[in-house]
């Protein structure tokens, strides 16, 4: 059933599941045995219409039902410890796809979680393993029930009146085949489509609610979130015409499925065509009794069709994470001779990109120098420093820190040598002690206060009910973005690593905090190298070197004083700049 591609999804389970794979095959294996014990029953119930059709002694009866009775008890109790057994092996498979995705997740370059998503990531790893679990505690045992049923009820629908069971096996048969062009061969493409759609609107969806305040305050109606509406629009579409693709062979199947009853009528007039016999009733009620089992059956072999189709499109969505090329351990034993960075012809193209976001960038910044990146937004400024702390890999080119190339470090070297400070820096929910001491696990309270007091955080901190020890997030202790990045400033401070990157850290707008996250700067940047990316230019003015960013390639470089002179994109932006200013104050 919907093995419409070469998948061996059994065998990547099976792999999960290490020792408790031979749970899984006694789980089927009980499974199977409690179908037929379901199937057996009937045959006492025959016995019984026969005694109760010939007139015979009605006491013997009692022996037949009581046979039945505890055939189905116990039937019941071997399908629940299969359930038992596939149960145990589905949270093994759960817990160790899970853990398999996240050690994996661990070794990607962390621009993953930019161009990827950390949304899309999170809910492959919470859905398909959750998915992979139903299937297995669930789905699993009724499949191999849905197999052997139709075996057993073959001997059933057979073994008593070829006649009738032919004529009333006709729907049964079409039914099947209605069936079967349903899962055809577009089913799991499909499967795919719902499942992709789900996701764009589940992702959709955010950036809808992120942008709420944004309508709110331009007044804009909701049809300027285009692309929201388009994904839901595009969901309605294709759920219409995949429910108008399956109208017919649905229909087709529900009839026939429901219609064998009228099969039993037409079988019972050509069985007594030629006089009634008790043999005859005793068939026909008999049959009217165990039709619907059919019915049963090939319901349940559609649905555990669907749920493998689930179970396949959830592993291959795990596969993807898994496929990511992780990020190669550098081996190198060459410490940075010091905190210099050198970029020697560097390109970098995001995957899918039509072209390249950083373009043959060729610069060197001394140890201790303060420099600056500045241009246009979209100018590539963000993705240059997140290549100097390989959140990716360059395509072209290589980065040097201290004559070492980066691909070459470990990842716990160049973390030694740089901390930084992105725009998107997020704090967890732990304590700020906590969240602090990440960069730094084993520093001391007295350190860490010490940083945040650097980081002039302490105003934060008095009026936190627990001080250092409030858990962010918790009973309505929320800080401002200001407030969080100077917590992530602290981090950096207590990280005190020789190379510093701030990513557009000054553009809270809120005055007082923009005059401390200043201080904590300069306090965070003393006898360090620093690359700092402003929007505001009076942040930059001092830098020792400027270079200017724009569309990918690094333009012109130099003082603040010297790119006045050259006339070029700086002093427009600039001159801008001050405009802007004069305006503000004007108004
Ligand atoms: P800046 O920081 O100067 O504003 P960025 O480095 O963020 O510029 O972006 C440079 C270019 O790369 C832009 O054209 C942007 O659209 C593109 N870009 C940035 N991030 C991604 C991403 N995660 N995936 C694809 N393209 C990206
Ligand atoms: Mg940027």
């Amino acid at each position: 059933m919907g093995k419409t591609e070469k998948y061996d999804h059994m065998k990547l389970i099976r792999e999960y599941a290490g020792n408790h794979k031979y749970l899984i095959t006694l789980g089927r294996c009980l499974a199977a045995v409690s179908a037929v014990l379901t199937l057996i029953p009937y045959y006492e119930l025959w016995k019984i219409i026969r005694i109760a059709v010939n007139g015979e002694d009605p006491d013997t009866i009692k022996g037949h039902a009581l046979l039945a009775v505890g055939l189905i008890i116990g039937a019941l109790l071997v399908y629940i410890a299969a359930l038992l057994c596939t149960h145990i092996a589905a949270f093994r498979v759960q817990a160790s796809m899970r853990s398999s995705l996240m050690r994996r997740i661990l070794t990607l370059p962390l621009g993953v979680f930019d161009e990827d998503g950390t949304g899309k990531i999170r809910r492959i790893v919470n859905d398909s393993t959750a998915a992979t679990e139903t299937y297995i505690a669930h789905s699993l045992a009724d499949k191999t029930v849905a197999t052997v049923t139709p075996i057993g009820l073959i001997v059933l629908v057979f073994g008593f009146n070829w006649k009738i069971g032919l004529i009333c096996v006709i729907p049964a048969i079409i039914g099947f085949a209605c069936m079967m062009k349903m899962m055809g061969k577009d089913m799991q493409a499909k499967m795919k489509e719902y499942q992709d759609a789900l996701e764009t609107m589940s992702s959709e969806a955010t950036e809808y609610v992120r942008g709420v305040p944004v309508v709110k305050t331009f007044g804009q109606t909701v049809h300027s979130f285009k692309r929201f509406k388009d994904c839901i629009s595009g969901y309605c579409s294709w759920a219409t015409q995949y429910t108008l693709m399956l109208r017919v062979p649905m229909a087709f199947f529900m009839t026939f499925i429901n219609a064998i009853f009228a099969f039993i009528v037409i079988a019972a007039y050509v069985v007594t065509k030629n006089g009634i016999e008790n043999a005859d009733i005793l068939n026909v009620m008999y049959y009217i009794i165990i039709m619907p089992l059919v019915t049963i059956a090939l319901t349940k072999i559609a649905y555990s069709g669907e749920a493998e189709m689930n179970l396949i499109d959830a592993l291959k969505r795990a596969d993807k994470i898994m496929e990511i090329e992780p990020l190669s351990e550098g081996t190198s034993k060459k410490t940075p001779a010091d905190c210099g960075i050198v970029l020697k012809d560097v390109s970098y193209r995001y995957k899918d990109a039509a072209r390249d976001a950083v373009s043959n960038v060729t610069l060197s910044i001394r140890p201790g120098e303060h420099v600056a990146f500045v241009g246009p937004s979209g100018s590539g400024k963000t993705t240059l420093a997140e290549l100097i702390v390989r959140f990716f890999d360059v395509t072209k080119g290589e980065i040097l820190i201290g004559g070492v190339n980066v691909k070459d470090m470990p990842s716990s070297e160049l973390m030694k040598q740089v901390s930084f400070v992105f725009q998107d820096s997020r704090l967890i929910k732990k304590s700020i002690l906590d969240n602090v001491r990440m960069s730094r696990p084993d520093a001391s309270e007295a350190e860490v206060l010490d940083a945040l007091k650097k980081a002039q955080c302490m105003d934060i901190i008095e009026k936190l009910p627990d001080g250092i020890h409030t858990v962010i997030g918790e009973k309505g202790t929320y800080l401002s973005g200001g407030e969080q990045q100077r917590i992530t400033i602290a981090r950096a401070v207590l990280k005190d690593a020789p190379i510093l990157i701030l990513d557009e850290a000054t553009a809270f707008a809120d005055p007082d905090n923009e005059t401390k996250v200043q201080a904590a700067f300069e306090e965070l940047s003393k006898d360090k190298t620093l690359i700092m990316i402003a929007h505001r230019l009076s942040t930059v003015m001092n830098a020792d070197r400027i270079f200017v960013m724009d569309d990918g390639k690094c333009t012109e470089s130099g003082t603040h004083d010297e790119l006045m002179k050259r006339d070029g994109l700086y002093k427009r932006m600039f001159d801008e700049y001050t405009r802007s200013i004069e305006w503000k104050v004007g108004a």
